[in-house]
This record gives structure tokens, C-alpha cells and sequence, in this order.
């Protein structure tokens, strides 16, 4: 454990020396599913730092805890214990009002199949975030134009989502995730269920995403050769979280 453990204490200790903000700290993050001798940790005891304009990578074989970790980053599910902080607040200590304003606008999620409305337009779907966090009508199909401009669909808006292909639907959720302008994108296999050209796509349009609108993002992904394309490659195996790679920071100046 400890040599696991040692390349991310030294992670943490480095990144604590930069001059940019600390946006997402976890510390001894704990799953533990099932009791007694059906018990298993998912999550070991996971910490980690992430500075504001971080893009990482999270790879492990399946079953490994990627999307558990995720879901515990957005507060979609409560860990056994330890703590996610957001710009230095806990998650576990706000109030259900300010918990919502944390899933709903600072984080943006992308799931691997892209989970829209099919019966509803491209538009309605990325109008949808708007609408939840009280928005007028007219304010979120504005937005939700301006959006799927910017991820490529410009003429797609009015389209039912289930007619659009695969490359198109997770366009449209990357489109809706970011909508309501979140800081922290968290991204679930986002091209697990594209092929190569879609995949490399999706990935650039995520990247340069990331860059333009300075989000701090972290994906999991099986793809080795896009989590190069990442600052740093975190693997997630037998509940520990290790630092696989770290690249030169200046790769993702904005
Ligand atoms: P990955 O995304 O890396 O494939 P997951 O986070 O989905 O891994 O799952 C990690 C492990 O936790 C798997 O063994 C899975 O079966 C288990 N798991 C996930 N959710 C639950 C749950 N609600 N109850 C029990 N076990 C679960
Ligand atoms: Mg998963």
C-alpha cells in the first residue's frame, strides 16, 4: 500500500507548490459495498488533489471503481467515509438547497451512453439543466442553441435526440452537461460506445471544450491513447487510486 500511495503523496506535495487553485481535494475517500464477509472496498483510501485547469484521466480495468468514483465526485452517491471537498467545502457538510446547486451548476456529467430524452429535440434535451435551475424558456433555448453551436450540431436543434447517431447524442451531452456552466466537467466513458473516428472526435471537441471555457476536467476512460492526451493518468485498481503519468503542465495552458 505504501509504495501505491507514495507517487500520489508526492503528487499532492508538488501541485500544492503551483500557483493555481485547488478545486477539488478528496481525501481517505472509502466504498465499501455489501457487510460482513460479502463486504468489498471499491475505494480503498483514495486522495487526491486537483488544480483548477487540471484534464485527467482515470483508466482501470472494469469493475474497478471508475464510475463510483465519478458518481462520489458529482454527489450522485455517499461515500463510507472521508470527504470530498469543492473549493475547499466539504460536500458532506451543505444543505440540500446548496447540494443541488453543486450537481446541477458547478458539475457538468457525461455518461457513456449519453442518457438523453429520445423523444425530445437535441435542443429540449440541452435546454432541460436550464429550465431544472429555474431559468425562463426563452433564456434555455437560447443557451441550448448557443451550445449545440459550439459542439457542431448547430442545424441539429430541433431533431428528436433518438434519431441523432452515437457521435451526434454525445455531442449533445457534452452540450447539455456544460449548459449551465459548470467549472468541474466529469466524464463516464464518454467514447466507450463510440468507434475510433467518433471517439477521437468526441475527445477533441472535450479538449478544446475544457480549454475555452477553463473547466478542470476528469474522465475515465479505457482508451490509453486519449488518456495520453490528458496532464496527468490516474489508474484505479483494488481500491487504490495511483499516478500512472504526469505531463508538463504547459501542455494545457489556456
Ligand atoms: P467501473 O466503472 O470501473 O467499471 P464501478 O464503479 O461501476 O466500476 O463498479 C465497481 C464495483 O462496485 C463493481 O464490482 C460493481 O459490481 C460494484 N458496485 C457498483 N455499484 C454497486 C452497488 N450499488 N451495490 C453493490 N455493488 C456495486
Ligand atoms: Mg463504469
Amino acid at each position: 500500500m505504501a509504495e501505491i500511495l507514495t507517487p500520489i503523496a508526492e503528487q499532492i506535495l508538488a501541485e500544492r507548490a503551483t500557483t493555481a487553485e485547488t478545486l477539488l481535494e478528496v481525501r481517505d475517500l472509502r466504498k465499501v459495498y455489501g457487510s460482513g464477509a460479502a463486504e468489498r472496498a471499491v475505494l480503498g483510501n483514495v486522495n487526491l488533489l486537483v488544480k483548477e485547469g487540471e484534464m485527467i484521466a482515470v483508466v482501470g480495468p472494469s469493475g474497478s471503481g471508475k464510475s463510483t468514483f465519478l458518481h462520489l465526485l458529482a454527489a450522485l452517491d455517499t461515500p463510507t467515509s472521508g470527504a470530498v471537498y469543492f473549493r475547499s467545502k466539504a460536500l458532506q457538510t451543505l444543505e440540500e438547497k446548496p447540494l443541488a446547486d453543486y450537481r446541477n451548476r458547478s458539475v457538468g456529467f457525461v455518461w457513456q451512453r449519453h442518457h438523453l430524452l429520445p423523444d425530445f429535440t437535441a435542443e429540449e434535451n440541452v435546454a432541460m439543466p436550464v429550465l431544472l435551475h429555474g431559468g425562463r424558456s426563452s433564456e434555455a433555448v437560447e443557451a441550448a442553441a448557443g451550445w449545440l453551436g459550439e459542439v457542431g450540431l448547430a442545424g441539429k436543434g430541433k431533431q428528436r435526440a433518438g434519431e441523432l447517431s452515437g457521435g451526434e447524442q454525445q455531442r449533445v451531452a457534452i452540450a447539455r452537461a456544460l449548459v449551465n456552466g459548470p467549472a468541474l466537467l466529469l466524464a463516464d466513458e464518454p467514447t466507450g460506445d463510440l468507434d475510433e473516428q467518433n471517439s477521437e472526435a468526441v475527445f477533441d471537441l472535450m479538449q478544446r471544450l475544457h480549454r475555452t471555457h477553463r473547466l478542470t476536467s476528469i474522465l475515465a476512460t479505457h482508451n490509453r491513447a486519449l488518456a495520453q492526451r490528458c496532464d496527468r493518468i490516474l489508474s484505479l485498481e483494488h481500491g487504490a487510486l495511483k499516478l500512472l503519468e504526469s505531463h508538463p503542465v504547459a501542455q494545457n495552458v489556456h
